[in-house]
């Protein structure tokens, strides 16, 4: 529908970004049109609801940085709250801290310890999935704070990668498999 049509139309290539050999998507073109937005918008949100449209998610978290510009208004037109999960050394209070692999290196994300309460579901929103190292780091931040993670919505799936296999049983909302 929609947000497949804008997904197709809307996020560019680009070769050899930010390394050679990668082909990164750029989704600012995207963003910066109104209807293309509020079409992937409205079909992420669809993650945090049943079948019978009523919302089954407390809180919507968005990763640093891109996840932040599409979880926020996930959230509003979810009615319920925004929660970032950022690179580490960011978050000004006590948080719980959860470290992964890279291709070369490692990365550690950071979650207010207060920010998902005992027994409350999170839905996980990105721009993309690619190995799944932030999405299940992400998984483990919320239960670390006593929390579930519900669903994790994604604009695009790299499909050539095991994205999927690493986040495990948690079901994955993907509007575009590239
Ligand atoms: P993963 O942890 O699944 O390997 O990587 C996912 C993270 O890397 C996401 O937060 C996403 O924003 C970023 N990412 C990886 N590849 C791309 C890409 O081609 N385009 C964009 N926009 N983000 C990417």
């Amino acid at each position: 529908e929609a947000a497949r049509a804008a997904l197709a139309r809307l996020v560019l290539d680009v070769p050899d970004f930010p390394e050679p050999g990668i082909v990164f998507k750029d989704i600012t073109p995207l963003l910066a049109d109104h209807a293309g937005l509020t079409a992937v918008v409205a079909a992420l949100a669809e993650a945090g609801r049943d079948a019978e449209g009523n919302v089954v998610v407390d809180k919507v978290l968005g990763m640093e940085a891109r996840g932040f510009i599409l979880a926020a208004p996930v959230a509003l037109a979810l009615g319920i709250g925004f929660v970032p999960v950022r690179k580490v050394g960011k978050l000004p209070r006590e948080t719980h801290a959860v470290s992964y692999a890279l291709e070369y290196g490692e990365a550690t994300l950071e979650l207010h310890r207060d920010a998902v309460a005992p027994g409350e579901r999170v839905l996980l929103v990105d721009d993309v999935l690619a190995t799944g190292g932030t999405v299940k780091a992400t998984r483990e931040l919320v239960e670390a704070c006593g929390g579930s993670a519900h669903a994790v919505a994604v604009l695009m799936e790299l499909g050539f990668l095991p994205g999927r296999e690493t986040v495990g049983d948690l079901p994955v909302t993907t509007l575009m498999t590239v």
